[in-house]
């Protein structure tokens, strides 16, 4: 069996061992209604409200201000539908950016459907919004920024301090996508002036269909699933424990390794991306060259298909990305290559490959080989290429 290389880390990550073993015994034995009378039921209350602590902790928030939900799309739904329903007597504008996450944009899409007025903010060529931008296109009736606080494609982190600082000044609620940020980088509600922020706990080594979204005391939220009393009438629907304990649990062990998995993977991250850009000609790295997530390296590669790079990857064992949203049985190059303003036949060439703590030199030095091969047997069938050679000898 050829070893398989799993560096689509920003898709979804393995569940660590010891977060499985904390979630098991609430599968099998402690599987009581945590909302029930009787003890053996209810004292899972305590394991959820010793998970909000942790999660809390982690973001320099209050334990109270976490609410559980299924993953990181539906506190993206949660948050900016919730807040245009809240807040839509003072205003129907709202403020994100062209390379959010779908979970964003088909909501926002969906508000302007309503009757709400969404402005969408270009990013430069590294994927950075700009704040210049931001400021002018605030109105006295924003009533919500959200923009990401690391992108999923190319890894980008954003603004997040001076976002806040413009929200803030202007009385305006600001809601952060931090699905690929929270547990890579540190982060802190009070220093980044953050209202909202969603996550998801299968991003850093946790379960699927479990995540949270902060919000801050004092924002007038909707209650977005309506039924039973769970979060505080807030979210309805009984408690995912098992879930709850193991984001939790995944929480505890991604901030305690945070600064030493980020030297770690960063010196790993570089490593790829020097030697792809000196060994492999006619390719660029897509998203800013530092103030990017330890884990991500986004490549382009000029004539080369990259639905094709994945699938000679994936016959090598290699697990990555491409830029764009084939995935999804469309065949449109990824809307964050074009917003950084990659030509459609360059986005078109794109891989991205997201590191784990997992991922040795070893693992990385086969990959730098295998791309290289396969670049090279790619561009020889492309017939552009060869136009290309001709015309530049
Ligand atoms: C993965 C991801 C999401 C969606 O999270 P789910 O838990 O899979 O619903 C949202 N935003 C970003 C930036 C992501 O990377």
């Amino acid at each position: 069996m050829k070893k398989l290389i799993y560096l689509d880390n920003a898709a979804t990550t393995q569940v660590s061992k010891e977060v499985v073993d904390e979630m098991l015994p609430y599968f099998t034995e402690e599987y009581g209604n945590a909302s029930s009378v009787y003890e053996f039921g209810s004292k899972n209350k305590g394991a959820i409200e010793k998970a909000r602590e942790v999660i809390g902790k982690a973001l320099g928030s209050k334990a109270n201000e976490i609410y559980f939900t299924a993953g990181g799309s539906e506190s993206d739904n949660w948050a900016i539908k919730a807040t245009a329903d809240a807040y839509k007597e003072k205003g129907n504008h709202i403020i994100t950016s062209k390379i959010e996450h779908h979970a964003v944009l088909h909501t926002c899409e969906y508000l302007e459907e309503q009757g709400f007025e969404v402005t969408y903010l270009d990013v430069d060529e590294n994927g950075i919004i700009k704040l210049e931008e931001l400021k002018k296109a605030i109105r006295p009736t924003t009533i919500l920024i959200s923009i990401m606080f690391a992108n999923n494609e190319i890894g980008t982190i954003e603004p997040m301090k001076e976002i806040g600082e413009l929200a803030n000044q202007n009385n305006i609620l600001f809601h952060t996508d931090a699905v690929q940020a929270f547990g890579q980088v540190p982060i802190n509600v009070d220093e980044y002036h953050i209202d909202m922020l969603s996550a998801s706990a299968h991003k850093l080594n946790g379960p699927k269909g479990i995540g949270f979204l902060y919000i801050r005391t004092g924002v007038k939220i909707r209650s977005y699933v309506h039924g039973g009393a769970q979060e505080r009438k807030r979210r309805a629907g009984t408690e995912n424990v098992p879930g709850i304990v193991g984001m939790s649990k995944a929480v505890e062990i991604a901030v305690s390794t945070i600064e030493e998995r980020a030297k770690k993977e960063t010196e790993l991250r570089d490593y790829l991306i020097n030697r792809v850009l000196k060994e492999v000609p006619y390719t660029r790295l897509n998203g800013h060259r530092t103030k990017r997530l330890p884990n991500n390296v986004n490549f382009s590669f000029q004539f080369v298909e990259g639905e094709s790079l994945l699938i000679m990857l994936d016959m090598e064992g290699i697990c990555g990305s491409s830029g764009s949203a084939c995935t999804s049985g469309s065949l449109d190059p990824s809307h964050v290559l074009l917003a950084i303003g990659l030509p459609h036949e360059i986005a078109h060439g794109s891989l991205r490959l997201s590191l784990s703590e997992q991922t040795s030199k070893e693992d990385i030095d086969f990959v730098i080989e295998t791309i290289k091969k396969i670049v090279e047997k790619l561009r020889n069938m492309s017939p552009l290429y060869e136009d290309y050679i001709k015309n530049n000898n």
